[in-house]
């Protein structure tokens, strides 16, 4: 098992850095953040053991067992699934990051239940950015007016956007809506110009992710091979 993840990490360490070239970008500038859901906690800890330390979760309370099972790592947990509001403090409490935040409510409710003493919670602003219809995120035109609302909450830091665009297997049309994305952060930017972060780009669009200016992407499946079907046991 483990010479099957390690080969993963290094065919994907590979990409992502000739992508970087080709786009003359620094290795340092793009994040891995290994995507986790429905894998157990000893693939995880797999995956630490090959150098991997940012890790992404979709389901709460299957987020929270692998948090405790692996508490004895120092590891950077990243929540990216549709989050509920009546579910935003054990995210506010147990994570690092959430790359989901697709309106106001949940920005405030996170802030204000991020315990005193540990850092902001490092957020991004999802964006619909193709504009699909019954999709997470907020749309377009609405993210900078809430963007700049979401960067004057005390106990969240707004570190930039995210985006889940259409699926397609058209190149151009990929460049397409990461280009959009990496525009309205350009836009935000000139008023908020701390904004450093574009998480964009899955298994199987990470170039086109990096070559439109990803900071960070979020790879499942070319890390840990297909995933099994949801258990009904992890829905939340
Ligand atoms: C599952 C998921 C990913 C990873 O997808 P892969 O195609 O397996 O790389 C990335 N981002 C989000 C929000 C996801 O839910």
């Amino acid at each position: 098992m483990n010479s099957h993840i390690s080969d993963r990490i290094q065919s994907v360490n590979q990409q992502i850095e000739a992508a970087c070239e080709q786009a003359g970008r620094s290795r340092d500038s793009v994040q891995l953040l290994a995507v986790s859901k429905t894998r157990s906690a000893d693939e995880v800890r797999s995956a630490v053991e090959q150098g991997l330390t940012h890790f992404g979760e979709n389901y709460l309370q299957e987020a929270l067992d692998k948090i405790e099972a692996l508490s004895d790592l120092e590891l950077e947990w990243h929540f990216i699934g549709p989050i509920q509001s009546n579910k935003t403090r054990p995210i506010a409490e147990h994570f690092d990051w959430v790359h989901s935040v697709d309106r106001l409510k949940i920005g405030q409710r996170l802030s204000e239940q991020r315990p005193d003493g540990m850092a902001p919670l490092n957020i991004c602003l999802q964006v619909n950015i193709s504009r699909e219809e019954s999709k997470s995120g907020c749309d377009p035109d609405e993210a900078p007016a809430l963007a700049k609302t979401l960067s004057e909450l005390p106990g969240v830091r707004l570190r930039g956007l995210m985006a889940i665009p259409a699926a397609t297997d058209d190149p151009a049309e990929q460049h397409r809506a990461f280009a959009d994305l990496r525009q309205l952060l350009e836009q935000i930017r000139t008023e908020l110009p701390d904004l450093d972060t574009l998480s964009m780009g899955m298994s199987g669009d990470l170039i086109p992710a990096i070559e439109e200016g990803a900071t960070i992407v979020r790879i499942g499946t070319a890390l840990f091979g297909p995933r099994a079907p949801k258990p009904a046991t992890t829905i939340d």
